[in-house]
């Protein structure tokens, strides 16, 4: 059995966002210059609601310039169009985020391909993707960002490692992989198709699930030793009869943590490990993309 080190997620969160409102009071004090974000919501699904809140209180407490525009949830993809394209051009604001998913009628992908990829504090426009993937300067999804923020912490130099991505989405996997291939990782990335997941992902070094499906990864899956990221968020009944019959439920990742935690070297816990990372690595998105329309030379540059 090996002594497994339990990744503090929260912990490395509420540091980088305590780091990222230094350097907004530093950039006010030394530039007259405040990063300001705008959060998009369009409709009223109750978890984006408390994604949006969120994400508006955190850019406040960095110090940052807030704004979120709710809107209803019949709102025309020619109205939503309207707005992103007046935050283009608003000098108040270096980040739009929209939160998805929009309601049905709505287009993400056109609406996305409307938003000035300077300005994409999600990471989520083809620009950045290709960017991303051309090695050169993006905005970097928040969750992938997170990851290897993560990863780095514990593993320090990642240049080399065998890294195993499980999920090939345009929001989780393939940045991961793309990010970690930038760090010198030999990356494979396995999806619903893969023959053999268990012994693909024995190989790695590196293990990041991003699934969606509760507790797919065993024990057995993982190399004795290797770190383990757990993207997965699912909500599933208690175990208990008792509780599960009153509809309470429970979140668990992607990894069976008990499992896990015997075999690896290094795990994220869920609730508590990937989860925090998201929200502090849009605020330090957001500082990297009032930077660069500055033209500010910033540490990560
Ligand atoms: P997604 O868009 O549904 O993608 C899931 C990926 O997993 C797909 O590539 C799919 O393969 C693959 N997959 C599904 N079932 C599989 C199986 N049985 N074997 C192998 N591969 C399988 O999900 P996502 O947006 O990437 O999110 C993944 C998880 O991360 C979810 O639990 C989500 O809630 C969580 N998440 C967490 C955060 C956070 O802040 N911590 C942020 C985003 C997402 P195919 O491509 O072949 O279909």
């Amino acid at each position: 059995m090996t002594d497994c080190i339990l990744i503090d997620g929260k912990a490395r969160a509420e540091a980088l966002r305590t780091t990222v409102a230094e350097r907004v009071a530093r950039l006010k004090a030394e530039h007259g210059l405040q990063p300001g974000l705008a959060v998009v919501l369009v409709g009223d699904d109750p978890a984006s609601q408390v994604y949006v809140r969120s994400k508006g209180e955190q850019s406040l407490a960095a110090g940052m310039h807030s704004v979120t525009h709710r809107l209803a949830a019949d709102t025309t993809q020619a109205a939503l169009i309207a707005l992103v394209e007046r935050l283009n051009q608003d000098p108040a604001i270096h980040g739009v985020l929209i939160q998805l998913p929009l309601p049905p009628h709505l287009d993400a992908a056109e609406v996305l391909s409307r938003l000035d990829p300077d300005k994409d504090v999600d990471g989520l426009t083809v620009a950045n993707a290709g960017r991303l993937n051309s090695g050169l300067p993006a905005l970097t999804p928040c969750t992938p960002l997170g990851c290897l923020i993560l990863l780095r912490e514990a593993l320090g130099d990642l240049a080399g490692a065998t890294a195993v991505v499980l999920g090939r989405s345009v929001l989780v996997g393939r940045p991961v992989a793309a990010l970690l291939l930038a760090d010198h990782c030999t990356v494979t990335i396995a999806h619903s198709r893969s023959r053999d997941l268990p012994e693909i992902c024995r190989r790695a070094d590196i293990l990041v699930a991003a699934v969606g499906r509760p507790e797919m990864v065993r024990g057995d899956w993982i190399r004795p030793g290797a770190a383990v990221i757990d993207v997965g968020i699912n909500r599933v009944p208690f175990r208990d009869p008792a509780q599960a019959a009153l509809g309470r439920t429970r979140l668990v990742g992607d990894v069976a943590f008990r499992e896990a935690s015997a075999v690896a070297g290094w795990l994220t816990p869920v609730p508590g490990g990937v989860g925090p990372m998201t929200v502090a690595c849009l605020l330090q998105n957001t500082l990297t993309a009032a930077l660069r329309q500055a033209r500010i030379a910033g540490e990560d540059d």
